[in-house]
């Protein structure tokens, strides 16, 4: 912890900042988790007591059988082709979910991980190490701000954590389970897979808690097991985050990261923010509305604007066909989804700016399950138009901005686009360096991939002909 401080952030409370110049991509802070727990995702919510099932470790960052896409599959015997193709689909679900908030504030295993707590409270105290800055149960609980209706619902999972809690162990006052559990509920930060795409437990790192909220951080969390095999890792290794600079930061300057996704408008995000970390965002992106206007413009074709009207009720029309979209997609109807996709989109055509966020979201949706349906073209297509809309409303250096600039790179490869996908794989390998680091199994995929584009792209220049023989002729074999 020779990079960040704690320090009085005003209003805010406790902050951290940079006792150094940082640069970007630099890694501040690697912390293990204080304690975690895994979800086990056939049944919501509770726990794997079971070691780590290796359904979970399937490689998702290429959709179809390539060279690259294969190479995970290695690690994993014993999966059976019921399970995945229950994975294969569970995993596209998520792809489609897209937007990952890091920090959950629902649905999180709270006794569970309130057990582990106290456990290793007993065990060590709230301190586990020299560089931990405070002892955990120093932490934010936000009690005191929780509206009757969450009260009540704390109190109810206090009683019920009591009731289990007590055999033959200290006993613990109300007061003070609540305090934990109020702890968990605004510190617990999100576990995700070894790609980074699926919520697999919670977790709870005393440092990274620290770290003050901005819609527009300058900096960004990752999971990292670091070069470890993907199934030893989930299996035995300490879940590890870092905190990584996403740009140049000065000496003094609060680090900052981001609680909630920023592709919502601010008044969005600050009411997610009130409502799940009892904040008022004061930010620069919200206080100036930043790129509220893209995110709700409208299409200008040839100078013809739509009527404010018209704007709203396409608008209205895409809120509720995301709906039945989300609805679809979860009872895995994927040809309904992507009729009720196209029929959106036509909707929205010459209304909604492709950065509207409405057309965001169904072009992600429609990109995702068009190349899962190996429609690569059309996929491809889609997929382009949403990394344009992106670019213009993430900052550069976003880890999901990076994702979804791979998934739009592997699609233009398998839709044999091979210039454009490299291009693509080559952006989001520059981002995931910044995001992810060099040695995360992401970004080691990405630049197995980017060897691979790289070659076949001089292939392609040399001869096209031959490159799309070859190309067909591997097709085939598969
Ligand atoms: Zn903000």
């Amino acid at each position: 912890m020779d990079s960040a401080v704690l320090f009085d952030a005003g209003k805010k409370g406790r902050g951290l900042r940079a006792t150094k110049e940082l640069n970007t991509g630099d890694v501040i802070f690697a912390e293990p988790s204080f304690s975690a727990v895994v979800f086990d995702r056939h049944r919501s919510g509770s726990i794997v007591s079971e070691p780590y099932k290796s359904e979970e470790l399937q490689n998702v960052g290429s959709p179809n059988g390539s060279n690259t896409a294969g190479m995970h599959q290695e690690d994993l015997p014993n999966v059976s082709q019921e399970l995945s193709k229950t994975t294969e689909r569970e995993e596209l679900q998520d792809l489609i979910s897209g937007h990952t908030n890091w920090f959950i504030s629902i649905h999180i295993p709270l006794s569970s991980l309130a057990a582990r707590v106290l456990w290793r409270m007993h065990k060590d105290t709230g301190i586990v190490s020299d560089s931990q800055l405070v002892s955990v149960d120093q932490l934010e609980d936000h009690v005191a701000d929780m509206s009757q209706e969450e009260l009540k619902k704390l109190q109810t999972d206090v009683h019920n954590f009591l009731e289990y809690w007590s055999y033959g162990r200290k006993q613990h006052s109300v007061d003070y389970i609540s305090h934990i559990f109020g702890i968990i509920k605004c510190n617990g930060f999100t576990l995700s897979d070894q790609r980074g795409l699926q919520a697999v437990g919670v977790g709870l790192f005393p440092n990274l808690c620290l770290a003050n909220h901005d819609c527009w951080p300058n900096c960004t969390v990752i999971l990292n097991n670091g070069n470890q095999s993907a199934l030893s890792s989930a299996l035995h290794s300490q879940r590890r985050i870092e905190l990584r600079a996403l740009r140049k930061i000065a000496e003094g300057e609060e680090l900052t990261v981001s609680y909630v996704d920023s592709l919502n408008l601010s008044a969005d995000r600050q009411k997610k923010l009130k409502e799940h970390f009892y904040f008022e965002c004061t930010c620069e992106h919200c206080s100036k509305h930043i790129n509220d206007d893209l995110m709700a413009a409208a299409a200008d074709s040839e100078g013809a604007k739509p009527s404010a009207d018209t704007v709203k009720q396409v608008t209205a029309f895409s809120e509720e066909c995301l709906q039945k979209i989300e609805k679809s997609r979860i009872e895995g109807n994927y040809h309904e989804v992507l009729k009720l996709c196209h029929e959106c989109l036509e909707k929205q055509e010459n209304v909604l700016a492709d950065t509207h966020l409405c057309k965001l979201r169904v072009l992600s949706v429609v990109s995702e399950v068009l190349s899962y349906m190996k429609v690569f073209s059309e996929a491809a297509d889609y997929a382009r138009r949403m990394v344009e809309g992106y670019t213009k409303l993430y900052h550069p250096n976003n880890a999901q901005l990076g994702m979804a600039i791979m998934r739009a790179g592997v699609t233009h490869w398998h839709a044999g686009q091979i210039e454009a996908g490299h291009g693509l794989i080559c952006k989001a390998y520059g981002i995931l360096l910044v995001t992810h680091g060099p040695n995360h199994a992401i970004t080691k995929d990405l630049e197995t991939m980017r060897t691979q584009t790289e070659m076949e792209l001089k292939m392609f220049k040399q001869d096209e002909s031959v490159y799309m023989t070859m190309r067909d002729a591997a097709l085939k074999k598969q």
